[in-house]
């Protein structure tokens, strides 16, 4: 098998080769250890910051193997790795010639720069270790070992590939309009054709930075899959895993109902829908309004942010400029306010009916007991509203609206000042003694 980016992606000048299919090392059965190789392309490390940060399930519990029916994951991460230089690279070199003693799993974070715009000058975009430590005796110098290729060489051999943060995913920052370096994603340099040893394309978990649970979770399912205990998770067309990316920000956002009743935000900080400040979430995969930033907590609007798509495969050109409302919200953002406008009056109605005890209601005509304030009794508009509202809110039940016996009830009841000290509750309470 040969892998290659698609024509025109600027792929890097070498095509790299697949082991043989005999080299490949795929897991059968329960295994007790998985290595993870973590490499690093065009990245700012906010994929690693996110994932060490990761709570369900925690990076250290994977890594000490406490996870009930998970292997021991050995991380190879060039920031958290105790190991340095040759000692560091020498499980790269045995996975990527087929002899490590156990299966793995390539992560990669950051976009792949095209190489050879760097060799042009003498230089390199990303590396990691030196070609001379490996392919010669050279005790020092030789070529910087291109992480693209490393992953390149590795990526045939491992279980899986997972791409994470958006750079990796779809490019990302590094790609956008102006960049120098024709940086591309993981999968567009692996090309289509790619499979891992278990036959799975690249795993795309994206996000600038992603949700470290996002990465966590899915690792965590992929382990269970190669344990034999777990389906194969399930991704949409674009790798993601289907369960964490179908929903759009909008459906789960905590402004929604401000959207939904046409109230809008006018500056950053502001408490109501941020669309018209420039938030995409409408049409955005992402899950961190039900997932949180980090231990399920924070997140984009929930700090104040409008989202601006960071998890898309069009981020972040086609968000651009982020401080002014998507076109496509004059559309919406206008009906929700002619609509919301008759709603949020009517809910406004309900919500002052709500407001008040069934009792308040059945005795001395509405009057509210509140030390607190002043509270104004329904007046003629609110009682004939309610009227017709009961009628609806009944309908087709046995039970009729108007509650009478509750209301007599109440209506007999003493206030509870006076109640306290009623003869009749005394009398009561002796004849019952
Ligand atoms: S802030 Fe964004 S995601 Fe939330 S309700 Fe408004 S448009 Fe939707
Ligand atoms: S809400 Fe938008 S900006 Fe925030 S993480 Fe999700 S996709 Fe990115």
């Amino acid at each position: 098998m040969t892998i290659h980016a698609p024509a025109g992606l600027g792929a890097p000048p070498d095509r790299v080769q697949a082991p043989e299919e005999g080299r490949r090392r795929v897991p059968e059965g329960p295994v007790k250890v998985v290595h993870a190789f973590w490499m690093a392309g065009m990245s700012c490390d906010g994929c690693s910051i996110a994932a060490t940060g990761a709570t369900n399930p925690k990076v250290e519990d994977l890594l000490a193997g406490i996870i009930p029916g998970l292997p021991k994951v050995v991380l190879h991460h060039p920031v958290l790795a105790e190991e340095v230089g040759e000692d560091f690279i020498h499980p790269f070199k045995l996975a990527e010639e087929g002899k490590l003693d156990a299966p793995y799993v390539c992560i990669y974070e950051g976009s792949i720069a095209d190489e050879r715009i760097a060799a042009e000058h003498g230089g390199y975009f990303s590396a990691m270790g030196m070609q001379a430590m490996e392919d010669s005796d050279e005790e020092e110098g030789g070529t910087p070992f291109s992480t693209a290729e490393r992953m390149g060489r590795m990526a045939p051999g491992a279980a899986a590939v997972i791409a994470i943060g958006t750079c990796a995913t779809w490019g990302g920052i590094p790609a956008a309009a102006g960049n120098p370096t024709g940086a591309m994603s993981l999968m567009d340099f692996l090309g289509k054709d790619y499979r891992s040893a278990l036959g799975l394309p690249v795993i795309n978990i994206p996000g600038c930075a992603p949700i470290g649970d996002n990465f966590t979770e899915t690792v965590a399912a992929i382990l269970l899959f190669l344990q034999g205990i777990g389906p194969l998770p399930e991704f949409d067309e674009l790798g993601r895993p289907a369960w964490l990316f179908e929903e759009t920000v909008h459906r789960g956002c905590t402004r929604a109902g401000y959207y939904e009743e046409g109230i809008f935000a006018e500056n950053f900080g502001d408490k109501e829908c941020l669309v018209e400040v420039g938030c995409w979430g409408p049409v955005v995969n992402c899950n961190i309004v039900s997932r949180g930033a980090q231990s399920h907590m924070g997140g984009c609007m929930a700090a104040g942010g409008p989202c601006i798509g960071c998890t898309m495969p069009g981020f972040p050109d086609k968000f651009a400029p982020f401080y002014t409302a998507p076109p496509g919200s004059a559309v919406s953002s206008t009906a929700s306010r002619t609509l919301g406008f008759g709603i949020r009056r009517l809910r406004a109605l309900s919500n002052h009916d709500r407001n008040r005890e069934v009792r308040w209601d059945a005795v001395a005509g509405g009057e509210v007991p509140s030390g607190w304030g002043e509270i104004e009794k329904p007046g003629l508009l609110d009682k004939t509203m309610h009227f017709f509202y009961e009628k609806l809110q009944f309908s087709g039940n046995k039970r009729k609206p108007g509650r009478d016996d509750s209301r007599k009830y109440f209506a007999d009841m003493p206030p509870r000042a006076e109640g306290m000290q009623a003869p009749r509750d005394a009398d009561e309470t002796a004849e019952r003694g």
